[in-house]
Protein backbone atom coordinates (compact mmCIF):
# COMPACT_ATOMS: atom_id res chain seq x y z
CA UNK A 1 0.00 0.00 0.00
CA UNK A 2 1.16 3.78 -1.21
CA UNK A 3 2.13 5.41 1.88
CA UNK A 4 -0.03 8.42 1.15
CA UNK A 5 -2.79 6.22 1.18
CA UNK A 6 -1.89 4.71 4.25
CA UNK A 7 -1.61 8.08 6.31
CA UNK A 8 -5.02 8.74 4.82
CA UNK A 9 -6.58 5.28 6.48
CA UNK A 10 -4.66 6.26 9.19
CA UNK A 11 -6.39 9.39 9.74
CA UNK A 12 -10.24 8.25 8.80
CA UNK A 13 -9.67 5.27 11.37
CA UNK A 14 -8.19 7.45 13.91
CA UNK A 15 -5.20 5.49 14.53
CA UNK A 16 -2.79 8.49 13.71
CA UNK A 17 -1.98 10.06 17.06
CA UNK A 18 -2.47 13.82 15.13
CA UNK A 19 -6.05 12.70 13.73
CA UNK A 20 -6.74 12.09 17.57
CA UNK A 21 -5.46 15.31 18.87
CA UNK A 22 -7.05 17.06 16.22
CA UNK A 23 -10.39 16.04 16.97
CA UNK A 24 -10.13 16.31 20.81
CA UNK A 25 -9.31 20.09 20.66
CA UNK A 26 -12.16 20.68 18.09
CA UNK A 27 -14.52 18.83 20.94
CA UNK A 28 -13.07 20.39 23.52
CA UNK A 29 -12.91 24.16 21.57
CA UNK A 30 -16.28 23.89 19.58
CA UNK A 31 -19.06 22.13 21.75
CA UNK A 32 -18.79 23.93 24.86
CA UNK A 33 -19.04 27.10 22.24
CA UNK A 34 -22.59 25.43 21.08
CA UNK A 35 -23.97 24.55 23.99
CA UNK A 36 -23.19 28.10 25.73
CA UNK A 37 -24.81 29.50 22.94
CA UNK A 38 -27.77 26.97 23.24
CA UNK A 39 -28.58 28.00 27.25
CA UNK A 40 -28.23 31.17 26.10
CA UNK A 41 -30.53 31.52 23.58
CA UNK A 42 -32.99 29.00 25.53
CA UNK A 43 -33.23 30.85 28.85
CA UNK A 44 -33.59 34.27 26.97
CA UNK A 45 -36.98 32.17 25.56
CA UNK A 46 -38.59 30.70 28.92
CA UNK A 47 -36.93 34.74 30.74
CA UNK A 48 -38.97 36.91 27.97
CA UNK A 49 -42.01 34.52 27.31
CA UNK A 50 -42.33 34.92 31.72
CA UNK A 51 -41.86 38.31 31.64
CA UNK A 52 -44.58 39.19 28.72
CA UNK A 53 -46.99 36.60 30.52
CA UNK A 54 -46.65 38.70 33.81
CA UNK A 55 -47.14 41.56 32.57
CA UNK A 56 -50.25 40.85 30.78
CA UNK A 57 -51.33 38.68 33.62
CA UNK A 58 -51.64 41.43 35.50
CA UNK A 59 -53.30 43.76 33.72
CA UNK A 60 -55.71 41.09 32.98
CA UNK A 61 -55.79 41.28 36.45
CA UNK A 62 -56.79 44.58 36.64
CA UNK A 63 -59.75 44.08 34.26
CA UNK A 64 -61.03 40.92 36.29
CA UNK A 65 -61.53 43.52 39.53
CA UNK A 66 -63.27 45.89 36.77
CA UNK A 67 -65.66 43.24 35.73
CA UNK A 68 -66.65 42.35 39.48
CA UNK A 69 -67.29 45.90 40.16
CA UNK A 70 -69.29 46.55 37.41
CA UNK A 71 -71.12 42.97 37.81
CA UNK A 72 -70.13 42.11 34.48
CA UNK A 73 -70.93 38.42 34.79
CA UNK A 74 -74.12 38.85 35.91
CA UNK A 75 -75.78 41.50 33.48
CA UNK A 76 -73.71 41.55 30.20
CA UNK A 77 -75.46 40.93 27.27
CA UNK A 78 -73.61 41.27 24.47
CA UNK A 79 -76.87 41.10 21.75
CA UNK A 80 -78.52 43.79 23.65
CA UNK A 81 -78.59 47.18 21.87
CA UNK A 82 -78.42 48.97 25.14
CA UNK A 83 -75.03 48.27 27.16
CA UNK A 84 -74.42 49.81 30.13
CA UNK A 85 -71.86 52.77 29.61
CA UNK A 86 -69.18 50.94 32.71
CA UNK A 87 -69.63 47.64 30.18
CA UNK A 88 -68.72 49.32 26.95
CA UNK A 89 -65.62 51.03 28.47
CA UNK A 90 -65.05 47.30 29.73
CA UNK A 91 -65.25 46.30 25.80
CA UNK A 92 -62.98 49.28 25.17
CA UNK A 93 -60.32 48.19 27.53
CA UNK A 94 -60.69 44.64 26.45
CA UNK A 95 -59.99 45.74 22.23
CA UNK A 96 -57.16 47.66 23.84
CA UNK A 97 -55.65 45.05 25.22
CA UNK A 98 -56.11 42.26 22.75
CA UNK A 99 -54.76 45.13 19.76
CA UNK A 100 -51.60 45.80 21.94
CA UNK A 101 -50.51 42.40 22.34
CA UNK A 102 -52.16 40.80 19.52
CA UNK A 103 -54.54 38.62 21.12
CA UNK A 104 -57.56 37.38 22.11
CA UNK A 105 -59.53 38.01 24.92
CA UNK A 106 -62.75 35.82 26.21
CA UNK A 107 -64.95 36.12 28.90
CA UNK A 108 -66.34 32.88 29.83
CA UNK A 109 -69.04 33.09 32.73
CA UNK A 110 -69.60 30.82 35.44
CA UNK A 111 -71.98 28.08 32.87
CA UNK A 112 -69.07 28.11 30.87
CA UNK A 113 -70.78 30.12 28.26
CA UNK A 114 -68.76 32.87 26.32
CA UNK A 115 -69.76 35.90 27.47
CA UNK A 116 -67.48 38.38 25.51
CA UNK A 117 -65.13 37.37 22.89
CA UNK A 118 -62.92 40.23 21.03
CA UNK A 119 -62.43 38.15 17.75
CA UNK A 120 -66.32 38.06 18.02
CA UNK A 121 -66.64 34.51 16.80
CA UNK A 122 -67.22 32.64 20.23
CA UNK A 123 -69.79 34.80 21.77
CA UNK A 124 -72.86 32.35 23.14
CA UNK A 125 -70.94 29.27 22.51
CA UNK A 126 -69.99 26.71 25.67
CA UNK A 127 -66.34 26.56 26.52
CA UNK A 128 -65.16 23.19 28.35
CA UNK A 129 -61.80 23.12 27.86
CA UNK A 130 -59.08 21.89 30.16
CA UNK A 131 -57.71 25.39 31.33
CA UNK A 132 -60.80 26.61 31.69
CA UNK A 133 -62.44 23.94 34.01
CA UNK A 134 -58.96 23.89 36.00
CA UNK A 135 -58.79 27.60 36.05
CA UNK A 136 -62.88 27.27 37.35
CA UNK A 137 -61.63 25.22 40.17
CA UNK A 138 -58.47 28.00 40.96
CA UNK A 139 -55.16 26.96 38.80
CA UNK A 140 -53.97 29.60 36.66
CA UNK A 141 -52.43 28.23 33.48
CA UNK A 142 -49.83 29.17 31.12
CA UNK A 143 -48.74 27.97 28.25
CA UNK A 144 -46.20 28.72 25.34
CA UNK A 145 -46.95 26.92 22.29
CA UNK A 146 -43.43 28.31 20.29
CA UNK A 147 -44.67 26.38 17.57
CA UNK A 148 -47.76 28.14 16.55
CA UNK A 149 -46.23 31.89 17.78
CA UNK A 150 -48.62 32.44 21.14
CA UNK A 151 -48.84 32.29 24.59
CA UNK A 152 -52.35 30.76 25.93
CA UNK A 153 -52.84 32.10 29.46
CA UNK A 154 -56.32 31.73 32.04
CA UNK A 155 -56.85 34.40 35.16
CA UNK A 156 -59.91 33.42 37.63
CA UNK A 157 -62.30 36.33 37.93
CA UNK A 158 -62.63 36.83 41.61
CA UNK A 159 -64.61 38.81 44.00
CA UNK A 160 -61.73 39.75 46.61
CA UNK A 161 -63.46 42.70 48.03
CA UNK A 162 -64.93 41.96 51.78
CA UNK A 163 -67.77 40.91 50.66
CA UNK A 164 -66.87 38.91 47.84
CA UNK A 165 -66.91 34.68 48.80
CA UNK A 166 -63.23 34.23 47.19
CA UNK A 167 -65.20 31.51 44.75
CA UNK A 168 -63.89 31.57 40.83
CA UNK A 169 -67.28 33.58 39.16
CA UNK A 170 -65.29 33.54 35.63
CA UNK A 171 -62.40 33.16 33.42
CA UNK A 172 -60.48 35.05 31.31
CA UNK A 173 -59.16 32.72 28.48
CA UNK A 174 -56.34 34.98 26.42
CA UNK A 175 -53.83 34.22 24.01
CA UNK A 176 -51.40 36.57 22.61
CA UNK A 177 -48.67 36.94 19.95
CA UNK A 178 -45.42 35.80 20.99
CA UNK A 179 -43.53 37.98 17.59
CA UNK A 180 -41.03 40.24 19.57
CA UNK A 181 -39.98 37.36 21.22
CA UNK A 182 -39.92 35.00 18.22
CA UNK A 183 -37.79 37.91 16.56
CA UNK A 184 -35.39 38.85 19.08
CA UNK A 185 -34.96 34.93 18.85
CA UNK A 186 -34.22 34.77 15.21
CA UNK A 187 -31.82 37.75 15.67
CA UNK A 188 -30.15 35.74 18.42
CA UNK A 189 -30.26 32.96 16.50
CA UNK A 190 -28.35 34.13 13.46
CA UNK A 191 -25.76 35.93 15.63
CA UNK A 192 -25.23 32.97 17.37
CA UNK A 193 -24.47 31.00 14.12
CA UNK A 194 -22.24 33.25 12.78
CA UNK A 195 -20.41 33.43 15.99
CA UNK A 196 -20.21 29.50 16.15
CA UNK A 197 -18.82 29.65 11.88
CA UNK A 198 -16.24 32.15 13.18
CA UNK A 199 -15.54 29.85 16.21
CA UNK A 200 -15.84 26.52 14.31
CA UNK A 201 -13.20 27.70 11.46
CA UNK A 202 -10.54 29.61 14.23
CA UNK A 203 -10.73 26.09 16.41
CA UNK A 204 -10.54 23.79 13.38
CA UNK A 205 -7.34 25.82 12.24
CA UNK A 206 -6.12 25.89 15.38
CA UNK A 207 -6.21 22.73 15.78
CA UNK A 208 -4.73 21.54 12.76
CA UNK A 209 -1.58 23.80 13.22
CA UNK A 210 -1.29 22.50 17.10
CA UNK A 211 -1.73 18.82 16.79
CA UNK A 212 0.86 19.16 13.58
CA UNK A 213 2.86 20.60 16.10
CA UNK A 214 2.49 18.17 19.15
CA UNK A 215 3.18 15.25 16.51
CA UNK A 216 6.36 16.84 15.22
CA UNK A 217 8.65 15.40 17.76
CA UNK A 218 7.42 11.77 17.08
CA UNK A 219 7.99 12.15 13.15
CA UNK A 220 11.58 13.66 13.68
CA UNK A 221 12.22 10.23 15.50
CA UNK A 222 10.89 8.30 12.65
CA UNK A 223 13.13 10.38 10.47
CA UNK A 224 16.11 9.88 12.61
CA UNK A 225 15.53 6.03 12.77
CA UNK A 226 15.11 5.74 8.93
CA UNK A 227 18.01 7.55 8.06
CA UNK A 228 20.03 5.09 10.07
CA UNK A 229 18.17 1.86 8.83
CA UNK A 230 20.46 2.52 5.48
CA UNK A 231 23.64 1.55 8.46
CA UNK A 232 24.79 1.07 11.84
CA UNK A 233 25.43 4.90 12.70
CA UNK A 234 27.81 6.06 15.59
CA UNK A 235 25.67 9.20 16.12
CA UNK A 236 22.91 8.50 18.30
CA UNK A 237 19.72 10.10 18.11
CA UNK A 238 18.09 12.68 20.43
CA UNK A 239 14.43 13.84 20.48
CA UNK A 240 14.47 16.33 24.09
CA UNK A 241 11.02 17.72 22.79
CA UNK A 242 8.90 15.29 25.19
CA UNK A 243 10.02 12.75 27.93
CA UNK A 244 8.47 10.39 25.87
CA UNK A 245 10.59 11.25 22.84
CA UNK A 246 13.67 11.19 25.26
CA UNK A 247 12.62 7.63 26.43
CA UNK A 248 12.21 6.35 22.72
CA UNK A 249 15.56 7.93 22.08
CA UNK A 250 17.30 6.41 24.77
CA UNK A 251 15.82 2.59 24.25
CA UNK A 252 16.48 3.48 20.20
CA UNK A 253 20.50 4.18 21.32
CA UNK A 254 20.20 1.14 23.51
CA UNK A 255 19.06 -1.09 20.65
CA UNK A 256 21.62 0.22 18.52
CA UNK A 257 24.43 0.07 20.34
CA UNK A 258 23.61 -3.32 21.50
CA UNK A 259 23.07 -4.38 17.54
CA UNK A 260 26.75 -2.80 16.95
CA UNK A 261 28.39 -4.85 19.77
CA UNK A 262 26.86 -7.69 18.34
CA UNK A 263 27.78 -6.82 14.66
CA UNK A 264 31.38 -6.17 16.45
CA UNK A 265 31.71 -9.55 17.64
CA UNK A 266 30.30 -11.34 14.91
CA UNK A 267 32.94 -9.49 12.42
CA UNK A 268 35.65 -10.21 15.21
CA UNK A 269 34.97 -13.52 15.49
CA UNK A 270 34.83 -14.38 11.58
CA UNK A 271 38.23 -12.55 11.14
CA UNK A 272 39.36 -14.83 14.01
CA UNK A 273 38.46 -17.94 12.50
CA UNK A 274 39.86 -16.91 9.32
CA UNK A 275 43.26 -16.14 10.78
CA UNK A 276 43.22 -19.45 12.81
CA UNK A 277 42.14 -21.51 10.00
CA UNK A 278 44.45 -19.76 7.70
CA UNK A 279 47.79 -20.24 10.37
CA UNK A 280 48.12 -24.05 9.50
CA UNK A 281 47.24 -23.58 6.00
CA UNK A 282 50.57 -21.28 5.43
CA UNK A 283 52.66 -23.74 7.64
CA UNK A 284 51.51 -26.51 5.29
CA UNK A 285 52.04 -24.13 1.79
CA UNK A 286 55.63 -23.29 3.50
CA UNK A 287 56.23 -26.80 4.09
CA UNK A 288 55.41 -27.84 0.86
CA UNK A 289 56.95 -24.97 -1.39
CA UNK A 290 60.44 -25.68 0.30
CA UNK A 291 59.82 -29.78 -0.41
CA UNK A 292 59.23 -28.53 -4.19
CA UNK A 293 61.94 -26.05 -4.42
CA UNK A 294 64.42 -29.28 -3.63
CA UNK A 295 63.87 -31.67 -6.00
CA UNK A 296 66.52 -34.06 -5.08
CA UNK A 297 65.69 -33.34 -1.12
CA UNK A 298 66.60 -36.63 1.19
CA UNK A 299 64.08 -38.77 2.17
CA UNK A 300 64.58 -37.95 6.09
CA UNK A 301 63.90 -34.48 4.76
CA UNK A 302 60.15 -35.34 2.78
CA UNK A 303 59.08 -37.78 6.18
CA UNK A 304 59.89 -34.70 8.66
CA UNK A 305 58.01 -32.26 6.65
CA UNK A 306 55.33 -34.75 5.84
CA UNK A 307 55.13 -35.41 9.74
CA UNK A 308 55.06 -31.55 10.19
CA UNK A 309 52.46 -30.67 7.51
CA UNK A 310 50.23 -33.95 8.76
CA UNK A 311 50.36 -32.12 12.60
CA UNK A 312 49.19 -28.95 10.94
CA UNK A 313 46.24 -30.79 9.77
CA UNK A 314 45.61 -32.31 12.61
CA UNK A 315 45.50 -28.80 13.99
CA UNK A 316 43.09 -27.75 11.07
CA UNK A 317 41.16 -30.57 12.26
CA UNK A 318 40.75 -29.65 15.84
CA UNK A 319 40.01 -25.96 15.34
CA UNK A 320 36.89 -27.03 12.95
CA UNK A 321 35.80 -30.06 15.41
CA UNK A 322 35.58 -27.25 18.30
CA UNK A 323 34.06 -24.48 16.44
CA UNK A 324 31.22 -26.91 14.95
CA UNK A 325 30.56 -28.08 18.54
CA UNK A 326 30.53 -24.49 20.13
CA UNK A 327 28.45 -23.58 17.11
CA UNK A 328 26.17 -26.60 17.93
CA UNK A 329 25.89 -25.06 21.60
CA UNK A 330 25.01 -21.59 20.38
CA UNK A 331 22.00 -22.97 18.21
CA UNK A 332 19.21 -22.54 21.28
CA UNK A 333 17.45 -25.30 19.26
CA UNK A 334 19.86 -27.98 19.66
CA UNK A 335 18.55 -30.95 21.90
CA UNK A 336 19.39 -31.26 25.57
CA UNK A 337 20.04 -35.08 26.21
CA UNK A 338 19.18 -35.30 29.54
CA UNK A 339 19.56 -37.87 31.72
CA UNK A 340 20.35 -38.45 35.77
CA UNK A 341 24.09 -38.89 35.42
CA UNK A 342 26.57 -40.42 38.65
CA UNK A 343 28.75 -37.53 38.56
CA UNK A 344 31.31 -38.77 40.56
CA UNK A 345 31.82 -41.86 38.22
CA UNK A 346 31.53 -39.43 35.34
CA UNK A 347 34.63 -37.87 36.83
CA UNK A 348 36.40 -40.61 37.10
CA UNK A 349 36.49 -42.11 33.41
CA UNK A 350 37.46 -38.61 32.76
CA UNK A 351 40.30 -38.78 34.55
CA UNK A 352 41.53 -42.11 33.53
CA UNK A 353 41.36 -40.99 30.26
CA UNK A 354 43.87 -38.04 30.87
CA UNK A 355 46.13 -39.46 33.38
CA UNK A 356 48.40 -40.70 30.44
CA UNK A 357 48.54 -37.32 29.83
CA UNK A 358 49.12 -36.19 33.28
CA UNK A 359 52.10 -39.02 33.20
CA UNK A 360 54.13 -37.34 30.56
CA UNK A 361 54.70 -34.08 32.94
CA UNK A 362 54.62 -36.18 35.91
CA UNK A 363 51.74 -34.36 37.08
CA UNK A 364 49.58 -36.01 40.60
CA UNK A 365 45.84 -36.39 39.33
CA UNK A 366 43.42 -36.34 42.27
CA UNK A 367 39.86 -37.12 42.74
CA UNK A 368 37.87 -35.96 46.25
CA UNK A 369 34.44 -36.93 46.43
CA UNK A 370 32.71 -35.42 49.52
CA UNK A 371 29.50 -36.82 48.86
CA UNK A 372 27.77 -39.11 45.92
CA UNK A 373 26.88 -36.69 43.45
CA UNK A 374 23.96 -37.59 41.11
CA UNK A 375 22.60 -35.00 38.55
CA UNK A 376 19.88 -34.75 35.94
CA UNK A 377 22.27 -33.28 33.16
CA UNK A 378 23.48 -33.91 29.31
CA UNK A 379 26.08 -36.57 29.68
CA UNK A 380 28.05 -35.54 26.89
CA UNK A 381 27.89 -32.37 27.54
CA UNK A 382 28.98 -32.45 30.92
CA UNK A 383 31.96 -34.61 29.91
CA UNK A 384 33.30 -31.98 27.87
CA UNK A 385 33.29 -29.21 30.93
CA UNK A 386 34.88 -31.71 32.96
CA UNK A 387 37.60 -33.13 30.19
CA UNK A 388 38.16 -29.17 29.09
CA UNK A 389 38.88 -27.80 32.55
CA UNK A 390 41.26 -31.31 33.85
CA UNK A 391 43.26 -30.84 30.43
CA UNK A 392 43.88 -26.73 30.71
CA UNK A 393 45.07 -27.74 34.40
CA UNK A 394 47.33 -30.42 32.82
CA UNK A 395 48.76 -28.49 29.79
CA UNK A 396 49.14 -25.46 31.53
CA UNK A 397 50.88 -26.80 34.73
CA UNK A 398 54.24 -26.83 35.46
CA UNK A 399 56.50 -30.76 35.33
CA UNK A 400 56.09 -32.28 39.26
CA UNK A 401 52.75 -30.37 39.74
CA UNK A 402 49.30 -31.28 41.06
CA UNK A 403 45.64 -31.07 39.41
CA UNK A 404 43.21 -31.61 42.61
CA UNK A 405 39.56 -32.37 41.11
CA UNK A 406 36.69 -32.20 43.74
CA UNK A 407 33.23 -32.75 43.77
CA UNK A 408 30.65 -31.42 46.11
CA UNK A 409 27.07 -30.59 46.10
CA UNK A 410 24.18 -29.10 48.65
CA UNK A 411 19.99 -29.96 48.23
CA UNK A 412 20.06 -27.50 45.09
CA UNK A 413 23.52 -27.32 42.97
CA UNK A 414 26.50 -29.32 42.98
CA UNK A 415 29.97 -28.37 42.42
CA UNK A 416 33.15 -29.19 40.34
CA UNK A 417 36.11 -27.84 41.19
CA UNK A 418 39.44 -28.16 39.29
CA UNK A 419 42.76 -26.61 41.58
CA UNK A 420 46.01 -26.63 39.37
CA UNK A 421 49.97 -25.93 40.41
CA UNK A 422 50.63 -24.53 36.91
CA UNK A 423 51.23 -20.96 35.43
CA UNK A 424 48.12 -19.31 36.39
CA UNK A 425 46.32 -16.44 34.84
CA UNK A 426 47.45 -12.92 34.65
CA UNK A 427 44.58 -10.54 36.83
CA UNK A 428 43.82 -8.58 33.34
CA UNK A 429 43.27 -11.84 31.78
CA UNK A 430 40.81 -13.48 33.79
CA UNK A 431 37.46 -11.52 32.23
CA UNK A 432 38.59 -12.46 28.91
CA UNK A 433 39.34 -16.41 28.89
CA UNK A 434 35.96 -17.47 27.88
CA UNK A 435 36.09 -15.19 24.87
CA UNK A 436 36.26 -17.32 21.73
CA UNK A 437 39.83 -17.45 20.32
CA UNK A 438 41.47 -16.00 23.42
CA UNK A 439 44.83 -17.09 24.82
CA UNK A 440 47.16 -15.46 27.18
CA UNK A 441 50.42 -16.79 25.36
CA UNK A 442 49.42 -17.26 21.40
CA UNK A 443 52.46 -19.29 20.64
CA UNK A 444 52.77 -21.69 23.71
CA UNK A 445 49.05 -22.22 23.69
CA UNK A 446 49.50 -23.21 20.16
CA UNK A 447 52.56 -25.43 20.66
CA UNK A 448 50.51 -27.75 23.70
CA UNK A 449 47.60 -27.79 20.81
CA UNK A 450 45.25 -25.40 22.33
CA UNK A 451 42.65 -24.06 19.70
CA UNK A 452 41.31 -20.52 22.52
CA UNK A 453 38.03 -22.21 22.30
CA UNK A 454 38.04 -24.53 24.92
CA UNK A 455 37.00 -22.76 27.64
CA UNK A 456 34.25 -21.13 25.46
CA UNK A 457 33.02 -23.92 24.89
CA UNK A 458 32.83 -25.49 28.54
CA UNK A 459 31.46 -21.86 29.45
CA UNK A 460 28.40 -22.53 26.83
CA UNK A 461 27.93 -26.08 28.13
CA UNK A 462 27.37 -24.76 31.71
CA UNK A 463 25.45 -21.83 30.61
CA UNK A 464 23.18 -24.41 28.79
CA UNK A 465 22.71 -26.34 32.46
CA UNK A 466 21.53 -23.38 34.03
CA UNK A 467 25.25 -23.37 35.77
CA UNK A 468 27.62 -20.47 36.59
CA UNK A 469 31.63 -21.14 36.37
CA UNK A 470 33.80 -18.77 38.01
CA UNK A 471 38.04 -18.24 38.20
CA UNK A 472 40.35 -17.64 40.91
CA UNK A 473 44.02 -17.39 40.20
CA UNK A 474 47.21 -16.52 41.01
CA UNK A 475 49.98 -15.76 38.65
CA UNK A 476 52.98 -18.60 39.12
CA UNK A 477 51.32 -20.69 41.56
CA UNK A 478 47.83 -22.09 39.87
CA UNK A 479 43.91 -21.64 39.45
CA UNK A 480 40.84 -23.20 40.39
CA UNK A 481 38.15 -23.30 38.44
CA UNK A 482 35.10 -23.69 40.10
CA UNK A 483 31.88 -25.11 38.35
CA UNK A 484 28.22 -25.06 39.75
CA UNK A 485 25.25 -26.64 38.58
CA UNK A 486 21.56 -27.54 39.36
CA UNK A 487 20.95 -31.17 40.41
CA UNK A 488 17.54 -30.82 38.51
CA UNK A 489 17.34 -29.93 35.12
CA UNK A 490 15.20 -26.16 34.86
CA UNK A 491 14.86 -25.92 31.02
CA UNK A 492 14.51 -22.93 29.17
P1 LIG B 1 43.22 -23.26 24.75
O1 LIG B 1 42.72 -24.20 23.74
O2 LIG B 1 44.21 -22.30 24.27
O3 LIG B 1 43.58 -23.93 26.03
P2 LIG B 1 41.02 -22.31 26.31
O4 LIG B 1 39.77 -21.56 25.87
O5 LIG B 1 40.81 -23.61 26.93
O6 LIG B 1 41.96 -22.35 25.07
O7 LIG B 1 41.74 -21.36 27.32
C1 LIG B 1 41.94 -20.01 27.01
C2 LIG B 1 43.24 -19.50 27.63
O8 LIG B 1 43.08 -19.42 29.04
C3 LIG B 1 44.40 -20.41 27.41
O9 LIG B 1 45.07 -20.12 26.22
C4 LIG B 1 45.26 -20.13 28.61
O10 LIG B 1 46.10 -19.05 28.34
C5 LIG B 1 44.31 -19.76 29.69
N1 LIG B 1 44.04 -20.89 30.63
C6 LIG B 1 42.99 -21.70 30.60
N2 LIG B 1 43.04 -22.60 31.62
C7 LIG B 1 44.16 -22.33 32.31
C8 LIG B 1 44.79 -22.87 33.47
N3 LIG B 1 44.25 -23.90 34.15
N4 LIG B 1 45.95 -22.30 33.90
C9 LIG B 1 46.47 -21.24 33.24
N5 LIG B 1 45.93 -20.67 32.13
C10 LIG B 1 44.81 -21.22 31.67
Amino acid sequence: MKPGLQKFLDVVRLRSLRARIFIILILVGILPNILMEMVIVKTYEIKAVEQRSETVQNQLKILANHLIANEFLENYNPNSPYKLESHEIIEAELDMLSNLYEGRVMIIGKSHRVLLDTYNISEGRTMISEEVVKCFRGENISNYDAEHGYIEMTTPIVNTTDDGDGTVQGVMLTSISDSTISSTMKSLNRNAIAVEIITIVLVVTFSFIVSGMLTRPFERITKAIAELKAGYSNEPISVKSYTETVHISDAFNQLQSRMKTLDDSRKEFVSNVSHELKTPLTSMKVLADSLIAQPDAPAELYREFMGDIASEIDRENSIITDLLALTKMDLNTQEVNISSVNIGDLAEIILKRLRPIARKKDIELTLEEQREVVADVDEVKMSLIMTNLVENAIKYNKEHGTVKVSLDSDIQYFTFIVEDTGCGIPEESLPLIYERFYRVDKSHSREIGGTGLGLAITRSAVLLHRGSISVTSEEGAGSTFTVKIPLTYVGN
